[in-house]
C-alpha cells in the first residue's frame, strides 16, 4: 500500500512489518540490490532499507559482467590498433549491436533490451575502463540518440529507426556549429518551408561519427524571427541529396571515434521528417544534454579506474631502491587519494542516474558529477603516468592514452564553465526558493 508523503509518496512503500520504507525505484522488479542479497537486518533496525549506491541490482551486475567480459576479450586487443588507424574496427561495432550495448533502454518491441537507464551508464563505465572511444559510441547512441527517438518520434519514426539504431545503424547528433558552441542556441542552420518540405542549409561541426551514421538528427532553425524557439529537430538519412561530410579532425584523443564537419546544401526532407514538436528542438537538446552528462561521467569514472587499474599491478611490481614502487609511503598516499577520488566520481555519477531514473529533479547532480568526474580523470590520468615513470609517457601502456582522451571530459556536451554556470543557477534556486 503506498503511503502519502508529498512528492515522494510514490517512493513510500509499507512493508510487512509495517514500516515505511522506499520502493525500489532503480529495480525493475521493485526489489532492491540489498534485499537481493539477503540482509533483511536494517529494515527491522532502521524501519526502511537505504540503498547503497554501488550495490547492483542483479539485473545491472549481469550487463556489467557481460560487458566487462566484451571489453577485456575483444575491445582490449584492438585498442591501440583502433587509436592508431583513427578509426573503429568493423567487427567490434558489429560486436557492440550483437551484444545489445547499442539500443539498452529500448523497448524489446523495437529490438532493444528494455533495460534501464542505470545500466547505460554502467557499460558506458565498463567499456571506458579498456577504451574511452568505443564508450562514446555507446554512449551517444544510447543517452542521446535513442532517447530522442524513444520520447519524442512518431509510432512510424520509432518503428522505421529504433530496429536499425539497434542491430546495425549508427545515429549522429548534430548541434554544434563553427560559431554556436556552448552558446548552442545562436546556430545559423536554417530550415525553409518549401510546400510539405523543408530545405535546410547550414554545416554542423564536432560530430561524431558522422562518416560511419546512417541517420543524423539535425538542429536547425525553422523560424528564426521565433529565436532560438524556431529550433526544430530533423531526421535525415545518410545519402540524402545535399547533405556532406566534411573535414575529419586530427584530435588529441578519442582517435578511434570519428569527429567531422557535416555540409548541408539544398537538403530537402519532408516534413514528417521533424522530429517531435516544431519549435522545440532546443527542449529536446537541454533534456537530452542534461541526462547525456551522466553518461559523460560515467565514461570518465570508467577511464579513470582503467587508468589506476592499468597502473597499480607496475606499481607492486617495480622495484627501486631495493623495494616495490608501492611500498613507498609517498606512492601509497597518491594511490589512496586517486581511488577516493574515482570512488567520490562513481558516487556523483551513480546518485544522478538513479535521480534520473527515479523521476526525481538531476539537472544539478548530473551537472556536478560530469564537472567533478571530468577533473577527476585528468587529475587520475596526470598523476598515472607521473607514478609510473618514463613508461608512463610511452605506449607501451594504456595510461598515456588514458591521459590523452581524458581531455574532452571537460569539453562536450557542456565544458566545465557551462556546468558551474547550471550548477550555481541551480545552488541559487534553492535558497531563493
Ligand atoms: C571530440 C568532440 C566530439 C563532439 N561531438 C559532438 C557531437 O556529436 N554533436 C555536437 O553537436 N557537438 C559535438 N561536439 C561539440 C562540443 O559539444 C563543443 O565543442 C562544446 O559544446 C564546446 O563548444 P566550443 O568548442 O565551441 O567551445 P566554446 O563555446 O567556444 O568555449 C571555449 C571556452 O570558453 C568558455 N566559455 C564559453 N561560454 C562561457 C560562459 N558563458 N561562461 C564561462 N565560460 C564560457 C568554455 O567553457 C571554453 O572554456 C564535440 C566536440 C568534440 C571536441
Amino acid at each position: 500500500m503506498a503511503a502519502t508523503f508529498g512528492r515522494f509518496s510514490k517512493a513510500l512503500v509499507t512493508s510487512s512489518r509495517g514500516f515505511l520504507r522506499p520502493r525500489w525505484l532503480h529495480s525493475a522488479s521493485g526489489v532492491g540490490p540489498w534485499q537481493q542479497k539477503n540482509v533483511p537486518q536494517l529494515e527491522e533496525t532502521l524501519g526502511f532499507l537505504p540503498s547503497p549506491l554501488t550495490v547492483l541490482s542483479d539485473e545491472e551486475l549481469m550487463m556489467k559482467e557481460t560487458v566487462a567480459k566484451f571489453a577485456r576479450e575483444q575491445v582490449a586487443p584492438l585498442v591501440s590498433k583502433m587509436d592508431e588507424e583513427g578509426c573503429y574496427d568493423p567487427s567490434l561495432v558489429r560486436g557492440m549491436y550483437e551484444n545489445g550495448f547499442m539500443a539498452i533502454e529500448t523497448e524489446p518491441e523495437y529490438g532493444g533490451c528494455g533495460s534501464t537507464f542505470f545500466v547505460a551508464n554502467l557499460v558506458i563505465e565498463e567499456l571506458a575502463k579498456v577504451d574511452p572511444s568505443i564508450s562514446l559510441l555507446c554512449d551517444l547512441q544510447n543517452t542521446l540518440f535513442n532517447t530522442l527517438f524513444r520520447k519524442y518520434g512518431t509510432e512510424e519514426q520509432k518503428q522505421k529507426y529504433l530496429p536499425k539504431l539497434a542491430t546495425e545503424m549508427t545515429g549522429s547528433f548534430c548541434l554544434s556549429e563553427a560559431e554556436s558552441g556552448s552558446d548552442a542556441f545562436a546556430l545559423k542552420t536554417v530550415a525553409v518551408k518549401d510546400g510539405s518540405n523543408y530545405v535546410i542549409n547550414g554545416s554542423k561541426m564536432w560530430i561524431s561519427s558522422a562518416p560511419q551514421a546512417g541517420v543524423f538528427l539535425v538542429m536547425a532553425n525553422a523560424n528564426p524571427s521565433a529565436g532560438y524557439k524556431g529550433i526544430t529537430c530533423f531526421i535525415i538519412d545518410a545519402g540524402t541529396p545535399g547533405l556532406s561530410i566534411g573535414k575529419k579532425e586530427d584530435k588529441l584523443g578519442l582517435r578511434a571515434s570519428n569527429t567531422c564537419a557535416v555540409h548541408f546544401d539544398n537538403v530537402v526532407v519532408p516534413e514528417e521528417n521533424i522530429l517531435g514538436e516544431f519549435g522545440h528542438g532546443y527542449k529536446y537538446a537541454i533534456g537530452m544534454l542534461n541526462e547525456g552528462r551522466i553518461g559523460i561521467g560515467a565514461q570518465m569514472v570508467g577511464l579513470s579506474q582503467g587508468c589506476l587499474d592499468a597502473t597499480i599491478p607496475y606499481l607492486l611490481q617495480r622495484k627501486q631502491f631495493g623495494k616495490a614502487l608501492f611500498d613507498f609511503q609517498a606512492v601509497q598516499h597518491a594511490v589512496a587519494y586517486l581511488a577516493t577520488e574515482i570512488e567520490c566520481a562513481r558516487l556523483l555519477v551513480y546518485n544522478a542516474a538513479r535521480l534520473r531514473e527515479a523521476k526525481q529533479p538531476f539537472i544539478k547532480q548530473a551537472g556536478m558529477a560530469k564537472l567533478y568526474s571530468s577533473e577527476v580523470a585528468t587529475r587520475v590520468t596526470s598523476k598515472c603516468v607521473e607514478l609510473m615513470g618514463g613508461v608512463g609517457f610511452t605506449k607501451d601502456y594504456p595510461v598515456e592514452k588514458f591521459y590523452r582522451d581524458c581531455k574532452i571530459g571537460t569539453i562536450y556536451e557542456g565544458t566545465s564553465h557551462i556546468q558551474l554556470n547550471t550548477i550555481a543557477k541551480l545552488v541559487a534556486q534553492d535558497y531563493v526558493a
